[in-house]
């Protein structure tokens, strides 16, 4: 039923505490939207939960699965956005799918991801010629490419123009009534209001403030 549970997460940086005795449960087939202002502890907060940073207290299952004991179970049923960044801008749109397919070994999958994302006229494309928009949709793609049970999506419109960030909310609405249980950060209020059916506030590595999104509107 639970997909993720975290209890108690503290993560230090030298004298800067990060993240602050951070609790929250994410139910299967549930979008949950994690808000806050840049520094507030968002992607560290991810980072732990995947394991990939270590931390000083607290306690994460992510789909029953400890991400420090059991990395490689968990890295093939869950999916990770990178910030578009990461990826090269010498490959077309159509060779990162292949690579990434061949690293999951699922050939084929790409494909209709692509027609589903609606990039499929990008395929010849180099990643650094696509807009914003096609290149968000293009890193939450390559995060679903393994078909995964759950997603990780790390502040994934920032900097998009209002009629792509619509694009990216309806097509994760349709993954999410497919099944696909979400996880994502924001610091936008009207995303995380729009697209999930609970919202964390954290603030300083502090959660100030979680519920429903109509919980959280009435009472700010
Ligand atoms: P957010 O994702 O909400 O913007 P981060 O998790 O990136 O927040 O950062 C939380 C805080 O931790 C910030 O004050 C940031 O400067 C600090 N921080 C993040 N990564 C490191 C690091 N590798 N070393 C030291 N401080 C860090
Ligand atoms: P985001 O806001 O998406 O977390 P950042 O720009 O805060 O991205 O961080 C980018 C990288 O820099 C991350 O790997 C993070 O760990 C590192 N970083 C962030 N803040 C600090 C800091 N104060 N000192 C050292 N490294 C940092």
């Amino acid at each position: 039923k639970k997909a993720l549970e975290v209890k108690g997460l503290v993560k230090q940086y030298k004298d800067l505490t990060a993240v602050d005795h951070l609790s929250l449960e994410v139910e299967k087939g549930k979008i949950y939207g994690l808000l806050g202002p840049n520094g507030a502890g968002k992607s560290t907060t991810i980072d732990c939960i995947l394991g990939m940073k270590n931390y000083e207290e607290g306690e994460i299952t992510v789909l029953g699965l400890s991400a420090n004991k059991d990395r490689k179970k968990l890295y093939q049923r869950v999916g990770v956005q990178f910030q578009s960044s990461f990826y090269p801008e010498r490959i077309k749109v159509y060779e990162i799918c292949e690579m990434i397919s061949a690293l999951y070994k699922k050939p084929d999958d790409w494909r209709g991801l692509l027609r589903a994302f609606d990039l499929e006229k990008c395929a010849k494309h180099y990643v650094a010629s696509l807009s914003g928009g096609e290149r968000q949709k293009l890193s939450v793609l390559l995060a679903l490419i393994q078909n995964p049970e759950m997603v990780f999506l790390d502040e994934l419109t920032t900097g998009l123009d209002p009629k792509a960030r619509r694009e990216v909310w309806a097509m994760l609405k349709q993954l999410n009534q497919k099944g696909l249980t979400i996880f994502l950060t924001s610091h936008y209020m009207d995303e995380v209001t729009a697209l999930c059916d609970k919202v964390n506030i954290i603030h300083h590595g502090i959660s100030v403030a979680s519920g429903t999104p109509e919980e959280i509107i009435l009472r700010s």
